[in-house]
């Protein structure tokens, strides 16, 4: 019981120790370029393409409803049949469907008629933050994604990737949960590093500090983890487990694709 408290009330990391663990993960996987940007309201579709399935997927999700509908504007008005037909490699297409044209009708019905969410980026954080809040099925992560992948402004979004590395880490402590760390982290990352901890955090937790077996063994920020030595004793992570790590950390280096940008349709 003791020990738990103690826990709880340890320290979490230091804005500044954050920053150091942003800039080796950035040598590790970087650079991290936004090669290119969606406009908000398709950014938004393209965070409901995503749930659930690989980037993979909902890029071939979010093409094939380009291709077939031409404007999110027609998708608005089109039939929900046939957005689930050609959505319909992302997975989840009859949920998907339907939460994509209620969205986006409701956007049309509190902006005039119109998908253009441009004017959002004139609007302090948590404004902008708010009214993407009031849309049915739009969380913190996805307002967060809209805001800076989209917008670039300097909006957290905390998937569970990144809330994983930032426990494993005590980033954040075992007390918060993956919502309330979206406004915990806002207040520890400045703005204009919001971006770059996403990116860096995301690939880390994909290649490196995986839920089930986390490489440890050959992890760039293994010196400042608390976790890491638990991690060890595992019986996963047995000495053949350390062989793959160290074999596989010539795969995990370099950058890989930028998570929440579908590629462009002609490179499928
Ligand atoms: S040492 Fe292990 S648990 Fe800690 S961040 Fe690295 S991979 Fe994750």
């Amino acid at each position: 019981m003791a020990e738990k408290q103690a826990k709880r009330r340890s320290p979490t990391m230091s804005p500044a120790r954050i920053a150091q663990a942003v800039e080796l993960m950035a040598q590790e996987y970087g650079p991290f370029e936004v090669e290119r940007r969606l406009p908000p309201a398709d950014e938004m579709v393209f965070t409901i393409l995503s749930q659930h399935t690989s980037d993979i997927n909902s890029g071939r999700a979010y093409n094939r409803l380009m291709e077939r509908f031409g404007t999110l504007e027609a998708v608005a008005q089109g039939d929900v049949a046939a957005i689930e037909e050609a959505i319909a490699p992302g997975g989840l297409a009859k949920v998907k469907a339907p939460r994509i044209k209620e969205v986006l009708g409701k956007v049309l019905e509190l902006n005039g008629g119109s998908l253009d969410l441009s004017f959002l980026r004139e609007m302090p954080l948590t404004e902008a933050k708010a009214w993407l809040r009031q849309l049915p099925g739009i969380g913190p992560k996805s307002t967060g994604i809209v805001l800076n992948f989209s917008l670039g402004m300097p909006a957290m979004a905390i998937d569970t990737h990144i809330f994983r590395v930032c426990q494993r880490l005590r980033v954040i402590d075992a007390r918060t949960n993956a919502d309330k760390a979206h406004d915990v982290m806002e207040a520890k990352v400045p703005p204009d590093e919001v971006f770059n901890f996403h990116v860096a955090f995301i690939n880390h937790g994909r290649r490196v500090c995986k839920a089930q077996r986390p490489l440890c063994e050959v992890c760039v920020v293994g010196e400042m983890c608390p976790s890491r030595k638990k991690m060890m004793a595992k019986p996963s992570a047995t000495e053949d487990e350390a062989k793959k790590a160290r074999a596989a950390r010539t795969t995990q280096r370099g950058p890989g694709p930028m998570p929440h940008i579908p590629p462009p349709a002609s490179s499928e």
